[in-house]
């Protein structure tokens, strides 16, 4: 691969600026890159983006890129769709559109359920000390999107390349349950996996009593679990659990509940993992292991136990997401008591540095800016924040503000599809309480956006409004070209919305 020099040849440059004059065409200054005496950008004409090459008129361009080619002064040029195909040669030239590892740093996911808002993550991220993780997607929101794990990738690196973004960005498999999905991911250019064993939790477990609880117990996949049950016991009760700020004494019954409620968590984890090494070991992988989707918070001890048998089945984390206390709801500010919440994440922490230093991972990190500043606060250790759903609602203020009546037929819709698609989500919003709409003037409608009830209704509608509904109707055309058409807005929205959830991570730091 060639190396690139950006904007140094003053003759590509007259190029872009030909270009430019002919057709008076937007050219995303920041995406301009030079490669093989050839020189890319991304123009907008009209309302539709195009990757440009453009070259002097003697240049023979390579059968690579699939365009259109046209003429202007001294130079010719190639107008290439965003396809698919023309993605692909993207990657296989500018290695910086390419999902990278992050590894330990503290990271920032941007999940991006249309696919535009890259460009502004990667503005809003830009300094701020977090390595963005742009393609960011589960399984449940492919479908619920309908789109594939490819479109979502590509997006990822067309927003990399329009904003010139050469510091690297990963790609997070979210929620990931099974190797079929893994395999999906995998081809997509995927890199960092997000194991979801919340399949094989236990919870009730502590419920269970003596009897049925040793029974239980014995039943494990000890031969997966590679140990035999009473080397379990004496490992974790004849040795002091001491860590940094934290001294661990499990009881044998606190042992065998963790052991029946997470044992097969582990063995799960350890199946994917070596699925992963053993399928693909030349693809770059890292891997974190999500436990946030039980019922209960996760203990210290609980934490202590599925990371210490990772780690001895020889599983290596960059990041875990425990289930903190409080409440996590979608879109909206965190719920619960603040104080606990800094001393159990400090106590997560201890059990990351002892088990190789991974990062804390907040799900549902969407709007919890009070947990943000605790974090903040906090000056050690690293963490990954996965958010998405603000993104979307983001979106959506633009609407209201560019597009009063396209907002309100979809708050409408939203509202009517509500029971429905509460179902899977954790939310407490009430369709009573979202001001009624007749009683809005257009310019109140973007106020919806600051109401936890409408943002919570609008939040967990976003299937429903991207894809087709029972009379074959879909927002998603009307919703796409109101965001083309208000590209700005919509971008200053984001920026202005991620900068709140970034700054309370950098207090004093
Ligand atoms: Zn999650």
């Amino acid at each position: 691969m060639n190396k690139i020099y950006p904007n140094t040849n003053p003759e590509l440059q007259t190029a872009v600026q030909t270009f430019k004059e002919t057709w008076n065409i937007h050219v995303y200054e920041k995406s301009l890159q030079e490669y093989g005496n050839c020189c890319y950008f991304l123009i907008r004409e009209d309302l539709r983006k195009f990757l440009v090459i453009a070259a002097k008129k003697d240049h023979t361009f390579s059968k690579d890129f699939q365009g259109h080619q046209i003429e202007a002064g001294e130079f010719i040029y190639l107008r290439c769709k965003m396809s698919r195909k023309n993605a692909s040669v993207l990657r296989s030239k500018f290695e910086f559109t390419n999902a990278v590892l992050v590894g330990k740093n503290n990271s920032y996911g941007f999940g991006d359920r249309l696919g535009n808002a890259g460009p502004a993550h990667l503005r809003a991220v830009r300094n701020s000390g977090f390595i963005p993780v742009l393609a960011q997607q589960s399984i449940r929101e492919l479908e619920r999107t309908n789109r594939t794990a490819q479109e979502v990738m590509d997006a990822a690196s067309w927003a990399a390349f329009q904003e010139g973004f050469t510091e690297g960005f990963g790609a997070d498999a979210d929620h990931l349950k099974t190797t079929d999905h893994i395999d999906r991911m995998v081809k997509a250019g995927f890199t960092m996996f997000t194991i979801d064993p919340s399949d094989h939790v236990v919870n009730k477990a502590r419920m269970m009593d003596q009897i049925e609880l040793i029974k239980a117990f014995n039943s494990l996949p000890w031969k997966q679990l590679r140990c035999l049950p009473e080397d379990l016991l004496q490992r974790y009760l004849n040795e002091k659990l001491s860590l940094n700020n934290l001294i661990l004494t499990p009881t044998k019954h606190d042992l065998i509940t963790g052991m029946v409620k997470y044992g097969r968590v582990i063995t799960h984890t350890k199946k994917l993992a070596d699925y992963l090494a053993s399928t693909y070991p030349d693809h770059p992988v890292e891997l974190e292991l999500s436990i946030d989707e039980t019922e209960l918070p996760t203990t210290p001890f609980e934490h202590y136990l599925i990371a210490s048998e990772l780690s001895r089945l020889g599983v290596e984390l960059v990041s875990l997401a425990p289930r903190f206390c409080g409440d996590f709801e979608k879109g909206i500010d965190f719920k619960g008591d603040l104080d606990q919440f800094g001393v159990e994440y400090e106590q997560h922490l201890a059990v990351a540095e002892r088990f190789g230093g991974y990062k804390l991972s907040i799900h549902s990190g969407s709007d919890k800016f009070s947990v943000y500043k605790v974090i903040g606060s906090i000056k050690s250790g690293s963490v990954h924040v996965k958010t998405a759903g603000t993104s979307y609602l983001e979106a959506l203020r633009t609407v209201a503000e560019a597009n009063p009546d396209l907002f309100r037929e979809i708050l409408s819709y939203s509202m009517k599809c509500f029971n429905e698609d509460k179902k899977t989500y954790h939310i407490s919003a009430k369709l009573k309480n979202v001001p009624a709409l007749e009683s809005l003037k257009d310019k109140q409608l973007p106020l919806l956006l600051d109401d936890n009830d409408t943002r919570q209704v609008l939040h967990v509608a976003y299937g429903s409004i991207l894809s087709e509904n029972s009379e074959g109707k879909t927002f998603k055309a009307q919703l796409m070209r109101s965001l083309e058409e208000n590209e700005h807005l919509h971008e200053k929205n984001l920026v202005h919305h991620f900068y709140k959830h970034l700054e309370p991570f950098l207090v004093d730091k």
